[in-house]
């Protein structure tokens, strides 16, 4: 998948850090992530575009997801606090993340998937 396509499918609806015409050097784990299960036929487009924002979605999978994917996320670090503990009441996770929360809500993948392609 070429960057464009990334950035249509995940980036531009899915996230709050996503600015258009920013050129990002790189993407953040769970971008990535999505992007892989994308190419690699486990998840199409169709259950990427239902995902939509929903806090209680993204937090039932805080623990889960905090371990397998945001521990290892490069952007954690430095830009993303949303496994801070204490993070803003507005923040949201980013769009990879929001996708893979909503991909384990409706059981569409699992845990495993995930690992398999970090
Ligand atoms: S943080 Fe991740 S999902 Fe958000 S714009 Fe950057 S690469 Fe895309
Ligand atoms: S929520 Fe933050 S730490 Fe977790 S994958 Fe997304 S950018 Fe990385």
């Amino acid at each position: 998948m070429g960057k464009v396509d990334f950035q249509d499918r995940i980036c531009r609806p899915c996230c709050m850090f996503f600015v258009e015409g920013e050129k990002e050097e790189m993407a953040c784990l769970g971008a990535r992530v999505a992007e892989r299960l994308l190419a690699a036929g486990r998840i199409d487009t169709a259950h990427v575009n239902a995902a939509e924002k929903n806090r209680s979605v993204w937090e039932a999978s805080r623990q889960d997801l905090g371990e397998t994917l945001c521990k290892k996320c490069e952007f954690r670090a430095e830009d993303c606090d949303f496994q801070s503990p204490q993070p803003a009441d507005d923040l949201e996770p980013c769009g990879g993340y929001i996708v893979l929360a909503h991909l384990l809500e409706n059981r569409i993948i699992e845990q495993a998937d995930i690992e398999d392609v970090l």
